[in-house]
Formats: C-alpha cells, sequence, structure tokens
C-alpha cells in the first residue's frame, strides 16, 4: 500500500546533484528494535540468522547485492545504521552518503514512531537532493493486537513528509523485498526524468 505522492517525483530536478549510478547506497534508519536488523538479514538472503547481538562494535553493517527490479539489475549496498541513537557525528555522515532511505518503525510502538518524524526531520537537513527517495516502512504488521500506530496515521505521516509508504513483515518476510523494488524505482524515475 503505497502512498498516493508519485507526483512529486515528477517535478523537475534543476540544480540538484548528478544522479547516483547503482550500487545504490540504501540506509537502514529507525528506533532500536524496530526490525532494521531483520530487514538486513533478509536482504543478506540469512534471515535465519536474525541475532546480530554478537557484534557490539560495529557502527555500521554493510552488503552488497545485486537484484532485479522490473527485469532490470540494480545493485544496492544496504547500510544498517544500527542504532539511530549512534553518536552524532557518524550518524549524519552515513546520512550524507546515502542515495536513499528506509525510514523504519513498528507499528507495536507508539515511540518509534514519532522517533522516525524526527529523523525526517534530521534527514531535511542533509538531504539537499529535494527527492532523495525515503521509504516510511511500518514493520512487525504481524503482530496485529499489538498495533499501537493505525496503517492511516502512517499514511498521513507519510504524505505529509512527501515520502512513500509501505507496512511490512520482516517475521513473515511480507513486503520487505517490495520496500527495496520500491526504492530502485524512485531512483531509476528521478534518473529517468532527468534523461528526458
Ligand atoms: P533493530 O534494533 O532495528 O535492528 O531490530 P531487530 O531487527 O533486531 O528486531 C528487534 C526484534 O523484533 C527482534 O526480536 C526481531 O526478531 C523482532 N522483529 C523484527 N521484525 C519483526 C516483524 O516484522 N514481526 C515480528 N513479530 N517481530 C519482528
Amino acid at each position: 500500500s503505497w502512498s498516493s505522492s508519485d507526483s512529486v517525483i515528477s517535478t523537475d530536478f534543476v540544480g540538484e546533484p548528478a544522479e547516483p549510478e547503482s550500487p545504490y547506497r540504501v540506509v537502514l534508519l529507525g528506533a532500536s528494535g524496530v526490525g532494521k536488523t531483520a530487514f538486513a538479514s533478509i536482504f543478506a538472503g540469512a534471515a535465519d540468522s536474525m541475532d546480530s547481538d554478537d557484534c557490539e562494535l560495529c557502527v555500521e553493517e554493510l552488503c552488497e547485492k545485486e537484484i532485479e527490479v522490473d527485469g532490470e539489475p540494480a545493485t544496492i549496498t544496504l547500510v544498517d545504521m544500527w542504532d539511530a541513537e549512534t553518536d552524532e557525528w557518524t550518524q549524519e555522515q552515513y546520512m550524507q552518503t546515502a542515495d536513499a532511505y528506509l525510514l523504519l518503525y513498528s507499528i507495536t510502538d507508539r515511540g518509534s514512531f514519532l522517533r522516525a518524524s524526527e529523523l525526517r526531520i534530521t534527514l531535511r537537513r542533509f538531504c539537499p537532493a529535494r527527492y532523495t527517495p525515503i521509504i516510511l516502512v511500518g514493520n512487525k504488521c504481524d503482530l496485529v493486537r499489538r498495533r499501537e500506530v493505525p496503517m492511516s496515521e502512517g499514511r498521513a505521516c507519510a504524505a505529509v513528509f512527501d515520502c512513500k509508504f509501505i507496512e511490512t513483515s520482516a517475521a513473515m518476510q511480507h513486503n520487505v523485498w517490495e520496500s527495496f523494488y520500491g526504492i530502485v524505482r524512485q531512483l531509476r524515475l528521478r534518473r529517468d526524468s532527468r534523461e528526458e
């Protein structure tokens, strides 16, 4: 379920920096416990090894992979930003070098939803490219009874943020790949609109 803000992508991009070529650097952002590691594991193709807590020293985890989206290959370098509570300098560095963002919250945790809003505002400072693709991701949608954030609220928030929206379940492997495909499609839309 995408928000209906497709139109923002087709606006002109005069004065924007050069478009990124694949590999695209995609950063996972979000409060602790929302499912970033689970997302990264699915992306890396290791859905069974969901715990990486044995790697306390890593600030980020990197995984590069070629995927096919709409019949065309794309390489994504996925950066798991660890917890958004990492020291700010490191955080800002990674934020500045990304081509796109997956901004995660848990639908079972309103605090993480508020954190996503804060991160979105922080991102504005680091994304002079006005149309850097961002997808607001409401994860853990399998936990129906523990839901604290209605889907309508997530969608409304994405509309205000000028970004796409999707609900996922890393546990059920539902819509996780869709969110990566969505990022690639948005990056291609930007690329194509510049070539015209
Ligand atoms: P991170 O701190 O953002 O990296 O979050 P993790 O990926 O470590 O996930 C935190 C906890 O939530 C772990 O116990 C995961 O197994 C669990 N989890 C992650 N995604 C989902 C999901 O979609 N559904 C459910 N039920 N649990 C999830």
